[in-house]
């Protein structure tokens, strides 16, 4: 057993980080570092240089918002443990490149972490396009704002990437499961006229890819893409957790994305090897750089 620290204690780490760890046999939760949030047992630090200068725990699991995220991510590495970051790793590429950089220098681990890639049925929808010619791959991304992050402002402000705070967990799917690279050509954002960061965006890509993400659908949510290809249809629904090949559901077995991500975690310290893959969000930036903006209507949780 390994010892970790987990820092930012609020809905996702209470939601997947508390429960994967404690059913893991790969770690122990030693402490937590959050200004309000604890986990019942578990020593709490409320600041985070104290808690460095205090303890040796060589692993250190990052749960806050990207823009605060750096300067711990920088501090964790300078003290020289190994860093595991939630998405998306960063408020911008260039600084998740520096932390790279540090992470080399110091001899640590860096892991950015996309939990979505671990839902069910990716692998099984990545080995199916393996071989295959996409005509087209449509993302369908749309959710409730207010049911999954009640109340957090910091969607809304600059870095918190609006609804690619969600649409940037399809982007991580696409870019595991494409046989090859696409990038893209058009966007259109939907800016709430009292907000910083988009509540829908709508993307084409190169390569017959298109993406459309919304962040005001109530009742059932859908979180799905659908490949036409050459030789099938491939279909990926509930976040990737189902895969369909030609109309048939297959047997992926259960999802486990943050098990699964802490695993992986467990070996790239075990191998002493990173693993920062940047593809999501660099769809991000270039939609934020290429997007036309419309107004639409203002947003209040
Ligand atoms: P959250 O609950 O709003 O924030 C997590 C914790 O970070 C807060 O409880 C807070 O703890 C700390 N924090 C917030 N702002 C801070 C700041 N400026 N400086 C220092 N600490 C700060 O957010 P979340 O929903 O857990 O999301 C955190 C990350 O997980 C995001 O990158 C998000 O994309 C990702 N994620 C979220 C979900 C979800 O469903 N919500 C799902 C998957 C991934 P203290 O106030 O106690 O310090």
């Amino acid at each position: 057993m390994v010892d970790i620290c987990l820092v930012g204690i609020g809905k996702i780490a209470q939601d997947q980080h508390v429960p994967a760890l404690s059913a893991s046999e790969d770690w122990t939760l030693v402490a937590t570092v959050s200004r309000a949030g604890s986990v019942d047992g578990v020593p709490a630090f409320t600041d985070f240089d104290a808690f460095l200068a205090g303890s040796d725990c060589p692993v250190i699991s990052l749960c806050l918002p990207p823009v605060p995220r750096f300067d711990y991510a920088a501090k964790a590495i300078a003290a020289g443990r190994h860093v595991m970051l939630e998405k998306p790793p960063g408020a911008t590429l260039a600084e998740v490149h520096a932390l790279q950089a540090m992470a080399d220098k110091a001899g640590v681990v860096l892991f950015a972490s996309w939990h979505s890639r671990m839902a069910a049925g990716v692998a099984g929808a990545k080995a199916f396009l393996a071989d295959k010619t996409i005509e087209s791959l449509h993302i369908t991304w749309r959710e409730d704002v207010r049911k999954w992050h009640p109340g957090q402002e910091w969607v809304f402000e600059p870095g918190g990437m609006g609804v690619f705070d969600p649409g940037i967990n399809a982007l991580s799917i696409l870019t595991e499961i494409l046989p090859g690279p696409v990038f893209l050509r058009e966007a259109t954002l939907d800016f709430p006229e009292n907000r910083d960061t988009p509540i829908a965006a709508d993307l084409t890509f190169s390569g017959g890819v298109t993406a459309d993400f919304d962040w005001r659908q109530t009742g059932p949510q859908t979180w799905g893409m659908k490949a036409v290809t050459d030789a099938g249809v491939m279909e990926l629904a509930d976040g990737g957790a189902t895969l369909l090949l030609d109309g048939v559901r297959q047997d992926v077995g259960p999802n486990r994305e943050y098990p699964a991500l802490y695993d992986r975690m467990a070996a790239l310290v075990q191998q002493g090897v990173s693993d920062v893959d940047l593809s999501p969000m660099v769809h991000v930036a270039d939609a934020l750089t290429l997007g036309r903006r419309n107004t639409v209507a203002a947003f209040e949780f």
